[in-house]
C-alpha cells in the first residue's frame, strides 16, 4: 500500500487515496461539505474527510465537556433527528455520541482547534461566548469563535449557515463545481462596530474577513486550506 493510501471500513472496495481539493465536496461519512484534505476513490467518487478518515479511536473526550465519554458511530442511534452540539445543524453520518447525555459532534466539529492562528489572526474556541456574533447578532447558540482582541465573534451554527446558503448547489447537484464558490461578500466586508474611528473599523473588518476565511476552512473540516485564495479570486472576478 502506497503511503497516501488507506483502507477505510466505510469503503472495503477500493483503497482511498489523500488528495487536496480546491473545491468544495461532500464527504461521504459525516455527510457534510468539506474542502481541502480528504482522502477519495476515484473509482466511485467516494470522499471523506480528513477527520472521518482518520478515526483513530472508538472514542473521544473533549475539553468542552469533561464528563462525557464520546462513541464514534458511523450513523446515529435511534430513530429521531439529532444535531450537533457544536453547529447545530442536522448530524446524518458518522458522529460522536454521549450516551449519558445525548450529546453529538460532527467529527470535523469535534476536531475543530481549540485555537486558529494564521498568523495575523488567532481565534479562540468558546462553547459559549457572551457577546453578538457578527452574523446573526446573537449571544447564546454554538460554539463560537472569538478574535484575540475580542471584537469579533462567529458562531460555527452562522459559518455552517452561510456554507448551505451558499453551497446548496454544490451538495445538492455535484462536487467541484468552479462557479459554486461561495459568494461571501457581504460577510467579509460588514463592519461589526460603529463605535469605532474608520480606519480601525477597516482594519478590524479586513481581519474579521481573514477570521471568516480561517473559521469556515476549519468548520470545513482542514483549517489549513487555503481558502483565502479562493474567496479572494472569486471576489476579483466578481467585481
Ligand atoms: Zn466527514
Ligand atoms: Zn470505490
Ligand atoms: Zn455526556
Ligand atoms: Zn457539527
Ligand atoms: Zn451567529
Amino acid at each position: 500500500m502506497k503511503y497516501n493510501e488507506i483502507s477505510h471500513f466505510s469503503h472495503t472496495e477500493h483503497k482511498l487515496r489523500f488528495e487536496y481539493s480546491e473545491f468544495p465536496f461532500k464527504c461521504d461519512g459525516c455527510k457534510e461539505v468539506g474542502i481541502g484534505s480528504r482522502y477519495k476513490c476515484s473509482i466511485c467518487d467516494f470522499d471523506l474527510h480528513m477527520h472521518c478518515a482518520m478515526i483513530t479511536s472508538p472514542t473521544l473526550h473533549h475539553p468542552f465537556y469533561t464528563k462525557c465519554n464520546f462513541q464514534f458511530m458511523s450513523k446515529p442511534p435511534g430513530d429521531t433527528p439529532r444535531y450537533c452540539n457544536a453547529c447545530e445543524k442536522d448530524v446524518s453520518g458518522f458522529l460522536y455520541h454521549c450516551k449519558a447525555c445525548g450529546f453529538d459532534l460532527h467529527p470535523c466539529c469535534a476536531k475543530l482547534p481549540l485555537l486558529l492562528d494564521d498568523g495575523e489572526v488567532k481565534l479562540y474556541l468558546y462553547r459559549k461566548v457572551s457577546s453578538p456574533c457578527h452574523r446573526c447578532g446573537r449571544k447564546g447558540r454554538s460554539w463560537s469563535y472569538r478574535s484575540k482582541c475580542k471584537n469579533y465573534n462567529l458562531h460555527v451554527a452562522c459559518v455552517r449557515d452561510m456554507l448551505v446558503e451558499n453551497w446548496h448547489e454544490v451538495c445538492v447537484k455535484g462536487r467541484g463545481v468552479n462557479s459554486n464558490i461561495p459568494s461571501l461578500r457581504n460577510t467579509l466586508y460588514t463592519p461589526h462596530s460603529s463605535r469605532r474611528s474608520k480606519g480601525k473599523v477597516k482594519k478590524c473588518c479586513e481581519i474579521a474577513g481573514l477570521a471568516v476565511q480561517v473559521v469556515i476552512s476549519a468548520v470545513l473540516g482542514d483549517p489549513t486550506a487555503l481558502i483565502a485564495g479562493i474567496v479572494g479570486s472569486f471576489m476579483s472576478r466578481a467585481s
